[in-house]
């Protein structure tokens, strides 16, 4: 079964920045520009297109975009998909950083898997990401369909 890395393991493999809450914007921070210079990738990965990442997971990324293309899967990286968007889960105050603000987490197909909707997410997605041990976010509590980022395998 495939599981959500805890924050403890994240900011363990993935590095810790000091953050800002963002003066305007709701729910958004601005991570420690020194962090994101070193560990955030802008790259073009198909079928994704370009996008900014963490350095440690465009390798994954890259094998999950062959294997999507390979069986045929239709990604639609428009509504605001993305990868590392910087901000506190579902742009709340009060909740912790969304695995996003890592560039550890990825959304797309957002159109047909809004959140707290049933997701309708193809399901040959979901056994591709899960091949590479990332868990997909139609099993949270309420479901976000679009949603897959770096977990592990128990
Ligand atoms: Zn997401």
């Amino acid at each position: 079964m495939i599981k959500q890395l805890t924050y403890q393991e994240i900011k363990s493999d993935y590095g810790n920045f000091k953050y800002w809450e963002h003066p305007t914007l709701s729910g958004h921070i601005i991570p420690d520009i020194y962090w994101v210079a070193s560990h955030i990738r802008y790259q073009k990965i198909r079928p994704f297109g370009w996008i900014y990442c963490h350095d440690l997971v465009v390798n994954h990324l890259w094998k999950i975009g062959l294997d999507l293309m390979t069986a045929n899967c239709d990604i639609d990286m428009s509504h605001g998909a993305g990868c590392f968007v910087p901000k506190h889960i579902n742009f709340k105050t009060d909740k912790p950083l969304s695995r996003h603000s890592w560039g550890i987490a990825i959304d797309f197909n957002i159109k047909d898997n809004p959140i707290g909707q049933i997701p309708k997410m193809d399901k040959k997605i979901i056994s591709i990401f899960e091949e590479y041990h990332w868990f997909w976010g139609g099993n949270f509590k309420t479901p976000d369909g679009m949603h897959f980022e770096k977990g592990y395998l128990e």
